[in-house]
This record gives structure tokens, C-alpha cells and sequence, in this order.
């Protein structure tokens, strides 16, 4: 699928928007969602250029999965949920707004639904909390 440069985490990748980041190498970014379907909910993504899962070259996809579960495990810690959703929607008639690849991480909790997906923006602080506990437990993973 043609690639737009001009998405919303393709600028974020070239600095052109903020983003609360919490981990980052030379192949992926991981940041928070700005509108969290739960406390922790994570984005990672490849610097790559690839719309879908399916454009992506196998060592993107590689990549891209160590860093989900690396970050997975520091959200999980950071937010004490038992259990995570890691998601992942290739298409706009699969649900995908961003065209640019990502994978979801958010945490859930027992009797606690998940908010709308992209619907309510997540408090600056709160969201500055969590990524601080998340950055900590990276740090600390080590
Ligand atoms: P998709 O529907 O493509 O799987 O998910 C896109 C996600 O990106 C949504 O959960 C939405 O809340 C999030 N999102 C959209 N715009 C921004 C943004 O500017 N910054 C951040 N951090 N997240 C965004």
C-alpha cells in the first residue's frame, strides 16, 4: 500500500509533533497513546515506512515485536494491570486510523471496560505520570 509521509506518526517520527515518548531505538518509538483506552495504553511503531504489518520487511516486523514486548512487560509493571491487549489493525476496514503500522499495548483490568478507541483525549498529567513509572521500569529492566 502507497505510504503517506504526511500521517500523524510519521511527523511525530520526524519531530515535527510532540510525542510522550517512553522508549525509542534505532529501529522503533514507543509513546503514549494520546487518547488511552485505559491507564498505560502504549503505541509502538517502526521508523520504517510501511502502512500495514503486511508492508513491512521482516526485520521492521522483527523488530518491532521485541520492542511491544519489552515495553509490554514496563507498562504492565508501571500499571500493575494482570493482563494486557496487544492489537494490532491493518486497513481501514479493519478499524486502522493512523496509516502507519503500530501496535497497541493496553493494559486491562477485571470489571473495567476499555474506553472508545480514539475518542477522549487522556489527562496531560496523569499521562506524564504513567510514562515516568514506565520509563522507571524500563530503566530498571536493564
Ligand atoms: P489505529 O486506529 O490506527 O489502530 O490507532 C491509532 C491510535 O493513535 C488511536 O488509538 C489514537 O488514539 C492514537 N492517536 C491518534 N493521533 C495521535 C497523536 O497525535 N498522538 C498520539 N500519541 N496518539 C494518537
Amino acid at each position: 500500500m502507497a505510504y503517506d509521509d504526511s500521517n500523524v506518526f510519521a511527523r511525530i517520527l520526524r519531530g515535527e509533533l510532540p510525542c510522550i515518548k517512553v522508549f525509542e531505538d534505532d529501529h522503533t518509538l514507543a509513546f503514549l497513546d494520546i487518547m488511552p483506552q485505559s491507564d498505560g495504553h502504549t503505541l509502538v511503531l517502526p521508523k520504517e515506512p510501511a502502512v500495514t504489518l503486511l508492508d513491512l520487511s521482516p526485520e521492521g516486523a522483527t523488530a518491532c515485536i521485541l520492542t511491544t514486548r519489552r515495553v509490554a512487560a514496563a507498562v504492565q509493571r508501571a500499571v500493575g494491570a494482570p493482563g494486557l491487549l496487544i492489537s494490532q489493525f491493518n486497513g481501514e476496514a479493519a478499524g486502522q486510523t493512523v496509516p502507519h503500522v503500530h501496535f497497541h499495548i493496553i493494559p486491562r483490568f477485571p470489571g473495567l471496560k476499555l474506553k472508545a478507541h480514539g475518542r477522549e483525549r487522556g489527562d496531560p498529567d496523569r499521562l506524564d505520570q504513567i510514562a515516568a513509572r514506565i520509563t522507571g521500569e524500563l530503566a530498571s529492566a536493564r
